[in-house]
């Protein structure tokens, strides 16, 4: 019954039959323990019992046309209707399993069928019947030659003729069953029949048969003691064995579980590195402190419920907490700087301890930090949502203390050692970029700084240089600038051998422009010819203011006679100016003298030379009358 009730259940969850047999189904599993259950308790002789277990049997059977048991279910339904005395059914039964016996080929089970046909007759008075079926189920027992069914059948016989008072027939019968049992060896049938017999013999008065059947009882009891005392030991082994495997079985589920249980740990610790690996990836990658805040934020709202996030950092020398950012129910919100110097406070106590303070139920843990005074503030200052567990992390570089993140949420209980050691991973690479961050933001302000005064300095140095080399009065080149530019130009000159010349250029009669118009006009004048000087349109050339009215214009690659030409130009280019000088001797506007000299400059030659040259043609050209050009060979 132990082994019947398991393979129920396993029955339900497995196809167990299917590996012996294709057409195993669990339908026919369960139908097949449920009618041996009901056999078991026919042979307890709890009728009733048996009934239940064979009517489920029957049922489920009967949807598949009783093509399960082949028609198996009827018959054993119809022997326990037999057994307990309602013939009817049991005989409107039979009919009906021996259709589907037929219909399905079981000719084993019908000589039973026809055996309950007989005896349902015969309960029933027909005698007639009675007799036809009992003789068909023995012959056809006979042929299908499985004689426990056959003896039974005789044996009902047997009852059935006493009933029927034929003694010499049910004798015949006895005998006969009692021979096959003896032939096909069925040691409890021949120790059964042969006691029968000897009874029978005894009450006939034949004392001789009698002893002979007692003691034939006796020999197939004792074989039939032996092997039933075998078939128990068998019967207790396989229970031993059964059970060894249980265990085992039980074993290796423990084990599984064990693994399992191994396994998800794995796989959790795989998760949370994760994690915190992808996450230390992206704010170390970032400089910007609110970005840094933002995914810190989103990804621990990501493993826990958070209502209150925020980071302060710590300003040591003023003792305040400046926020970076607060996000109180999802939303970013700015709240002022927080000092720690006149009250306790968490951030102060986290400060001051360097340590984790993790609260799982604020109203009960507070007074370990704070007083009740500080804790009412606290309260207000939460927007009136009551955060029942905080968790204020110290943000620590290099053992100092640069911040503290705090996480806070409504629910009590909220931190669990795995959200707790997460935020402890994650608060250190927190602390390593916004210190990053700050750093940074401090370097660029340190370079924008420094960048500001170098482009003042550059700016002056412009402003030195150009002053240094431009005449400030009329903006073109002064005589330094000459100088270095006329010393370049001779060792190019040397180097390719080509010829320069020299204009010295001097106003006429400017003192008396200067004495008549006042010296701002004179400086307009010199400013309006050192323009024309600047903007001549006639190859490459160099000019310089050389001092006071006097300017020099040096051209290199250039030959006396192109000196000449060019000097014409200038002295008509002035004179197109026609600024008004009504105090020249010479004309009645600004005119100029012009000196040239020309050489071709080699080492032998000194370049004061070519100048004081065009200064002697200057002095020619002014002494000569002015308002002309004088060169050598001109
Ligand atoms: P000459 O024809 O012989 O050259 O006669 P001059 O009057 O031009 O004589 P000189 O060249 O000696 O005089 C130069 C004058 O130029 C002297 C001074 O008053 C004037 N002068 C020199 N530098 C400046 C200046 O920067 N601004 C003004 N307004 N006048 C200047
Ligand atoms: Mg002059």
């Amino acid at each position: 019954m132990d082994f019947y009730d398991k393979a129920q259940v396993m029955a339900i969850d497995i196809d167990l039959g299917k590996k012996y047999d294709n057409n195993a189904t669990s339908k026919r599993a369960i139908m097949l323990t449920l009618n041996n259950i009901a056999e078991n308790y026919k042979l307890l002789g709890e009728y009733k019992e048996a009934l239940s277990y064979s009517e489920r049997a029957y049922n489920i059977d009967a949807q598949l046309d009783y093509s399960l048991s082949s028609g198996l279910t009827i018959l054993s339904l119809g022997e326990i209707y037999y057994l307990l005395e309602e013939y009817e059914k049991a005989n409107n039964l039979s009919y009906t399993a021996l259709r589907y016996l037929k219909q399905y080929n079981y000719a084993i089970a019908e000589g039973d069928t026809y055996k309950l046909l007989a005896l349902t007759s015969w309960k029933k008075r027909d005698f007639a019947k009675a007799d036809e079926y009992f003789n068909i189920a023995i012959n056809l027992n006979k042929k299908e030659s499985v004689p426990s069914y056959r003896i039974d059948a005789l044996l009902s016989y047997f009852e059935y003729m006493i009933d029927r008072e034929k003694t010499t027939e049910a004798l015949d019968i006895l005998i006969s069953a009692c021979d096959i049992s003896i032939k096909y060896n069925q040691p409890q049938k021949v120790s059964d029949i042969s006691m029968k017999l000897s009874i029978f013999y005894g009450d006939i008065g034949n004392h001789e048969l009698s002893f002979k059947y007692i003691k034939l009882h006796h020999l197939y009891e004792r074989q039939h003691t032996k092997s039933f005392n075998k078939n128990i030991m068998k019967g207790l082994n396989i229970k031993k064995k059964m059970q060894k495997i249980e265990k085992e079985n039980n074993k290796i589920i423990e084990k599984n579980e064990d693994l399992k249980i191994k396994a998800q740990s794995l796989e959790l610790l795989v998760q949370k590195i994760s994690i915190i690996s992808e996450l230390g990836q992206k704010i170390t990658s970032t400089l910007d402190v609110h970005l840094i805040l933002d995914i810190l934020y989103s990804s621990i709202k990501d493993f826990m419920d958070l209502s209150y996030f925020s980071i302060g950092l710590y300003d040591e020398n003023n003792s305040i907490i400046n926020y970076l950012d607060v996000i109180i129910n999802g939303k970013k919100e700015k709240v002022p700087s927080f000092s720690l110097k006149n009250k306790l406070s968490f951030n102060g106590k986290c400060i001051e301890s360097r340590k984790l303070i993790i609260i799982n139920d604020i109203s009960k843990e507070f007074p370990k930090y704070i007083s009740e005074e500080a804790y009412n503030i606290q309260l207000k200052l939460h927007y009136n949502t009551q955060l029942n567990s905080l968790m204020f992390c110290p943000l620590m570089v290099n053992y100092k203390i640069i911040g503290v993140m705090t996480i806070q949420s409504r629910g009590k209980n909220v931190f669990t050692p795995y959200h707790i050691e997460m935020i402890k991973a994650l608060s250190a690479y927190a602390a390593i970029a916004i210190n990053n961050a700050i750093k940074s933001m401090q370097l660029e302000m340190e370079v924008k700084k420094t960048k500001g005064v170098q482009t003042k300095l550059e700016k002056s140095n412009e402003i030195l240089l150009s002053l240094a080399e431009n005449d400030s009065l009329t903006g073109i080149a002064n005589r330094r600038k000459f100088d270095i530019y006329i010393n370049d130009i001779w060792d190019i000159s040397i180097q390719k051998g080509s010829n320069i010349s020299l204009l010295l250029i001097d106003i006429d009669y400017f003192k008396e422009y200067n004495d008549n118009y006042g010296h701002l006009e004179g400086d307009k004048c010199l400013v309006s010819v050192a323009s024309t000087l600047a903007n001549l349109n006639n190859g490459p050339y160099f000019v310089a203011r050389y001092g006071g009215d006097e300017f020099i214009v040096l051209l290199p690659k250039s030959s006396n006679n192109h000196a000449i030409q060019f000097g014409e130009i200038v002295k008509n280019k002035i004179e197109e100016l026609n600024i008004s000088h009504k105090f020249s001797k010479i004309s009645d506007r600004i005119t100029l003298s012009i000196g040239i000299s020309s050489v071709i400059p080699n080492e032998n030659i000194e370049m004061k030379e070519l100048i004081r040259k065009a200064d002697v043609q200057l002095y020619i050209s002014k002494k000569s009358g002015r308002n002309r050009i004088s060169a050598e060979n001109y």
